[in-house]
Order: structure tokens, then C-alpha cells, then sequence
């Protein structure tokens, strides 16, 4: 068995939205964007269901009809992208409800499928997303007699605590929303954390589901374990992998691993990373390969038949920082080829 085992601790996703369900003083969704950040929406969407989350997002209609089929009729699906031209069939099918971004996407709305709940999504200053609030004055309204299910907006920097911009934002939500009879949602993740000023009616946390920061109290969900394929003593001078990059200093033992690249294992850590085993840091030799690592395992009296990238002692934080990237990087780039194993 040469594949990489990935291990999903299901329960694990439960106590992290409970946990963050706990910090907020309102409805907690559960967002479930990218097949549940690379983890599987078909396994983790029911756990969260389970779990008490009653509204979940996504990104696209065809991300929500995945979904519908997983969760059934009851919960609502809500769609960050709105309604774009062609999705009227899945929004309606799926009983999906779209975060309208623009006058347009109303207009498609509204024409296409009358009285079909929908939400409306507010650009208070990231410039992602949503209505800006001179579209918003001019579309206000009209909007509200339609009766929007939630006004929703988001944080650009809600994982920097006391930066400026958290509380502008803040403050153009409140004045383009104050005193509209409609549930109102502004805080991921990030914003949970920053407190109750941010949790309106509905948060919708992602990454802290899974195992990342900025919920810094997270369970650990994903274990990462890359098989041994091959050991080799090598002599001080001699280069390990692609392009020489790596040079022995003193006699070493390296170990071929599988897992590279084309795993989502981000090249950018190439001589960078460590691996794990039984408390020993074995750092990366050479570049990341397309399908396996190559290991400095000099410190190890036996190597072992699996070393360890994502786990208890190496976060997908931990690994993101090798790579120069993000938790949520390392999580969506996960590939197909491991063999997925869940824990109930
Ligand atoms: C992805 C996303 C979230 C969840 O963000 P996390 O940082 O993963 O908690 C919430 N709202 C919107 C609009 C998003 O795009």
C-alpha cells in the first residue's frame, strides 16, 4: 500500500462547531464552501447537521445541489455567489437560497424565479463581493419589499484583532443595515472570535470547523501519514533530488516518502518542512517531487513504516508556514489520491 492515509476526525469537526457555536450569541452556521475544504462534504455535512448547524453556505448553486442531496430538505443552503445567469433550475431544484451581490443578479432573480427566498450580500469595504452603498441606497427598497431571508457582509481582516479596518467595516455594515427588520450576518471564523459586536444574528464559521486558525482553541481534525517507500545511507557531498538543491554535510539516512505535488503538497516547502515521528523533527531533503519527499531520518534508530506531516504535532498552520501559505491552502489542495480514512 503505497498511498498516503489521510485520517478525518468527524467528532473532532462536532466539538470545533460546538465550540464555536458556544463563543457566539446567535444562530451559528457552517460553512462548507470547496467539498468541505477539501475534507468531503458528503461525510462532514451530516456531522454538522447532527451537530445542531441549520444553515449552511457554499459557494456555488452546483456546490449547493452536491449538498442538498447529502443533508436533505430541512436545512437552509445559502449561496455566496448569488444568482448567476443559468442557475435558476438548481436554485429552485435544490431550494437553494442565493446572496444576491448586484442590481443584476436581483434582476435574474426576481425575474426568473418570483418569490423564491433569496439574501442579499453587502460590500462594507473589502471589495470582494456585494453591493456597494450607493447601489444598496438606490436598490434598498426594493429589495426589502421582496423580503430578503439575511443581509450579510465580510471581514477582510478579522484574523488581525486590532486592525483598523474591523471596525470600519463594522461601522458601515451598521449604517447601511440599522433598524431593517431582517437577520443580519457579518462574522466567519475570525469574526466569531473578535466578539459579540460582530455576531448579529448568524455566523458562519468555516476554517475553525476544520482545524484552523484563527480559532486558536480548535481540535485538531486532519492527520496526515506518508508511507516509506524506500531508505538509503548517502556520504557527506552527495545531493539529494530535482536540481541538486540539497547537499549531505556528513554521512545521512534518507527516506523516500510518498506524497508530493501533485498530492497538494506544496512545492514552496521543498528543504523547508519537517516530517514527524515518535517526537523527532525530520526536515525535508530537496525539492518536493511530483509524487514523494525525500527525508533526512539520520535522527531515527528505525524508520518507521509511515512518517507524519499533519497531526498533533504539526498543525496544517505548522504546515502552511513551510509553504509560505495558509491553513485553508493546505486543506483545499489535499488530492484524491489518498486514502481517506474517518473517524466516527
Ligand atoms: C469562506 C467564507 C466564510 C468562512 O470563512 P472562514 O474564515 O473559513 O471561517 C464566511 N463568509 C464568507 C463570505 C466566505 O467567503
Amino acid at each position: 500500500m503505497s498511498s498516503p492515509t489521510l485520517t478525518i476526525d468527524l467528532p473532532a469537526i462536532a466539538a470545533n462547531w460546538r465550540a464555536l457555536d458556544a463563543l457566539s450569541t446567535c444562530e451559528t452556521g457552517a460553512v462548507i464552501k470547496a467539498d468541505a475544504y477539501g475534507l468531503g462534504v458528503a461525510r462532514v455535512a451530516p456531522v454538522l447537521a447532527d451537530a445542531g448547524a441549520r444553515t449552511f453556505f457554499v459557494h456555488s448553486a452546483e456546490e449547493g445541489v452536491t449538498l442538498r442531496r447529502v443533508i436533505g430538505p430541512g436545512p437552509a443552503i445559502n449561496v455566496f455567489s448569488g444568482h448567476m445567469p443559468g442557475d435558476a433550475d438548481m436554485i429552485r431544484e435544490g431550494n437553494l437560497v442565493p446572496m444576491i451581490n448586484s442590481v443584476d443578479q436581483l434582476l435574474i432573480h426576481v425575474e426568473a424565479l418570483p418569490g423564491h427566498p433569496f439574501g442579499l450580500q453587502l460590500d462594507s469595504g473589502m471589495n470582494r463581493l456585494g453591493m456597494e452603498p450607493a447601489e444598496w441606497a438606490a436598490l434598498r427598497d426594493i429589495a426589502l419589499a421582496q423580503k430578503p431571508t439575511l443581509i450579510m457582509s465580510h471581514l477582510a481582516c478579522a484574523d488581525e484583532p486590532d486592525n483598523p479596518m474591523n471596525a470600519m467595516q463594522l461601522q458601515n455594515f451598521t449604517d447601511m443595515t440599522e433598524g431593517l427588520d431582517v437577520p443580519r450576518s457579518m462574522a466567519a471564523t475570525g469574526g466569531t472570535i473578535l466578539g459579540p459586536a460582530f455576531h448579529f444574528d448568524m455566523t458562519r464559521p468555516g476554517i475553525g470547523l476544520y482545524g484552523g486558525l484563527p480559532f486558536v482553541d480548535a481540535t485538531p481534525v486532519v492527520t496526515l501519514d506518508l508511507p516509506v517507500v524506500q531508505v538509503r545511507d548517502i556520504a557527506a557531498g552527495e545531493t539529494v533530488g530535482y536540481g541538486m538543491t540539497f547537499t549531505a554535510p556528513a554521512p545521512m539516512r534518507i527516506a523516500t516518502v510518498s506524497g508530493g505535488y501533485a498530492d497538494g503538497l506544496i512545492r514552496a516547502m521543498g528543504n523547508v518542512a519537517t516530517l514527524t515521528h515518535d517526537g523527532h523533527k525530520l526536515p525535508l531533503a530537496g525539492r518536493v517531487s511530483m509524487d514523494m519527499l525525500t527525508v533526512d531520518v539520520t535522527a531515527l534508530d528505525e524508520v518507521p513504516e509511515h512518517l507524519q506531516l499533519i497531526g498533533l504535532h504539526q498543525s496544517i498552520d505548522t504546515v502552511a508556514g513551510f509553504a509560505g501559505t495558509i491553513g485553508y491552502e493546505v486543506l483545499t489542495s489535499l488530492g484524491p489520491r489518498y486514502d481517506r480514512v474517518y473517524l466516527r
